[in-house]
């Protein structure tokens, strides 16, 4: 999300200010940083990137720098006082400001704070993303309001706010046209998603998905990040009529403890996420399936452990994100004792992330000998005389090609499992070729 938040800056400022993007902070005129505040950690690298700025801006001191995001959006005005170089703080709700604040900073040589939440504002004054390649994200939805005890989301980003249906359509047919093959719907719960349409309507997830998959051009849809209690039986159920939706589905489960999931108030049980799993799984069989984890969430005993260990090998994951429970003010869990020794956490964190490290090298030798649908994304960064694309269960897959391949759907047959990727041989292309993009119309199959 922060990925996709901070391109938008960067067509933002592009349009107003035509800035372009720099890799090295010693050539910019403006440095913004980017923050999340899940975990800790993320947050205590803040002041540290900002400590090596601070160097910059003493040589430099037309060098504006802005703070945005999360630990932004917790901090405000905190962060000028512990940071008095910074310039300018903004959340991520009100990054489509970012352009006024500069001007305000540079006219009046002033700082320029806003945090608020005007979220209702914010994608119709952002221009139209540029794209860079043949896939995209696209933000669907914006804040959360599950309000899981661990978690600091909701009071950084605010509450559920969905896009209306109109525009997400129209800013997927806009990167199709820009020659996008895949789209990677984006929100902190997107199966929350209740977009309007122009004439009032409601569209939920699963009839959206249908929407998108119907755009001409988009042919692989993936999306990030849903939530177990709002996995519908409709959403299941696109996973027989919706060829587009890849075979991979990412449903963090948290914990395997129906005690710990209680306290964490994540309003299911570990049976119940079973049957989730294995509803998806009636329609598609070799789903991989991918997680988030916490591990050592206040009281979690061995045995609470154990039972996320059982549920990891019930459902053979192919892939996580876990990470030890972080404390972050303002939350509930705040107040609970947070009694679980380090040594503790360490040891069930390297436990957990073996096993599922294990079933996915399991998952890639099984993969060898079969044919993997891959879109070919462009030279291989290892060896640029190769090129590369990833497979529905989103592996690297290295194999010997051509630039005319790029952008394209191949099938390719897998001849070996390395640990972090996949080699393979070409067996066919796609039949049709993607139309050059400036005589390429998409349309809406049926919207
Ligand atoms: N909406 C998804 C859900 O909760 O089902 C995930 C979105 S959340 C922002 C991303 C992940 O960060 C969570 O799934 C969780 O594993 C992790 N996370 C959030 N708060 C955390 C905390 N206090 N400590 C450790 N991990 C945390």
């Amino acid at each position: 999300m922060n990925e996709y938040d901070s391109s938008r800056m960067a067509d933002l400022l592009n349009s107003s200010h035509g800035y372009e993007r720099t890799e090295r902070a010693e050539e910019a005129d403006m440095v913004l940083l980017n923050t999340c505040s899940v975990r800790e950690k993320a947050q205590e690298k803040v002041f540290s990137l900002l400590g090596r700025w601070r160097e910059i801006k003493e040589k430099k001191e037309n060098l504006v720098i802005g703070v945005g995001g999360c630990v932004a959006s917790q901090e405000g005005k905190m962060i000028m006082q512990r940071a008095p170089y910074v310039d300018m703080v903004f959340g991520p709700q009100t990054l489509h400001r970012i352009p006024r604040m500069l001007d305000e900073v540079l006219d009046e040589r002033s700082q320029a704070v806003d945090i608020s939440f005007p979220e209702i504002e914010k994608f119709d004054n952002l221009p139209p993303p540029r794209v860079d390649g043949v896939k995209a994200f696209v933000s669907i939805m914006e804040g959360c309001s599950k309000y899981c005890s661990f978690c600091v989301v909701p009071y950084t980003r605010g509450t559920e706010f969905s896009r209306p249906f109109d525009d997400v359509i129209e800013e997927i047919v806009g990167l199709a046209d820009q020659g996008v093959r895949e789209v990677n719907l984006l929100g902190q719960n997107v199966n929350g998603y209740r977009g309007l349409t122009h004439d009032g309507r409601t569209v939920e997830f699963a009839e959206l998905l249908h929407y998108v998959a119907a755009i001409e051009g988009i042919d692989r849809l993936r999306y990030t990040t849903s939530h177990p209690v709002d996995f519908t039986d409709d959403l299941v159920d696109a996973y027989a009529s919706i060829p587009e939706l890849v075979s991979h589905l990412h449903l963090p489960v948290q914990s395997g403890s129906d005690r710990i999931l209680r306290l964490m108030k994540r309003g299911y049980t570990s049976a119940e996420y079973l049957s989730w799993v294995e509803k998806v799984r009636r329609h598609r069989p070799d789903i991989s399936m991918s997680s988030d984890f916490i591990i050592g969430f206040p009281g979690e005993t061995d045995q609470d452990f154990e039972e996320t260990m059982k549920l990891v090998d019930s459902v053979n994951f192919d892939h996580s994100f876990s990470f030890i429970y972080s404390r972050r003010p303002g939350t509930p869990a705040e107040l609970l004792d947070d009694n679980v020794t380090l040594e503790d956490k360490k040891r069930r964190l390297s436990v957990l992330q073996k096993r599922i490290l294990n079933s996915a090298g399991r998952i890639s030798e099984q993969m060898v000998g079969t044919l993997q649908q891959v879109l070919v994304e462009g030279p291989s960064r290892k060896d640029p005389a190769q090129y590369s694309g990833r497979t529905e269960n989103n592996r690297v897959v290295n194999f010997d090609g051509d630039e005319s391949l790029v952008g394209q759907f191949v099938e390719v047959r897998i001849t070996e499992a390395l640990p972090n990727s996949l080699r393979g041989a070409i067996m066919s292309a796609e039949l049709k070729t993607v139309p050059a993009i400036d005589n390429f119309t998409p349309t809406l199959k049926f919207v």
